[in-house]
């Protein structure tokens, strides 16, 4: 990941018009495993390296705490994003061959100077 969106979110679609990656899924989605609001997909989401100097979604929300850190998408963190999974947190994509796009199948980048802190608080995107 990445980001995360929260049930804050008011169905705006400010932020899926955003995403240089193509990452957020709305409400219809069938491939979004949230109800009533929008979805980060984890296994695509690059927080915006290499494209913005902050993550885009962020910028365009106009909802404080829609959006708000969660932890990079890395084999450090598999584990963590199985458990999400299998609680129906997220919805991580099963490739043909390759199998669930886990952090050990693609790890994804991720901005190295947010904090574990405010990664396992869930701090807002819009304080940082
Ligand atoms: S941080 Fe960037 S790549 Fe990730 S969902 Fe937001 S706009 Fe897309
Ligand atoms: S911009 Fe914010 S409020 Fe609008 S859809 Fe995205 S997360 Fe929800």
């Amino acid at each position: 990941m990445a980001v995360m969106i929260t049930s804050e979110c008011i169905l705006c679609d400010a932020c899926a018009l955003e995403c240089p990656v193509a990452a957020i899924l709305d409400e219809n989605s069938e491939k979004n495993p949230k109800d009533a609001m929008y979805y980060v997909k984890p296994e695509s989401c690059v927080e915006c390296v290499g494209h913005s100097d902050t993550p885009r979604c962020a910028e365009a929300c106009p909802t404080e705490g829609a959006i708000v850190w969660d932890m990079p998408y890395t084999v450090a963190f598999e584990e963590y994003f199985i458990s999400g999974n299998e609680e129906g947190k997220y919805g991580i994509r099963v490739h043909n061959k390759k199998g669930m796009m886990l952090p050990s199948v693609k790890e994804q980048p991720y901005i190295s100077t947010v904090s574990q802190a405010d990664r396992e608080s869930h701090a807002n995107l819009g304080n940082w």
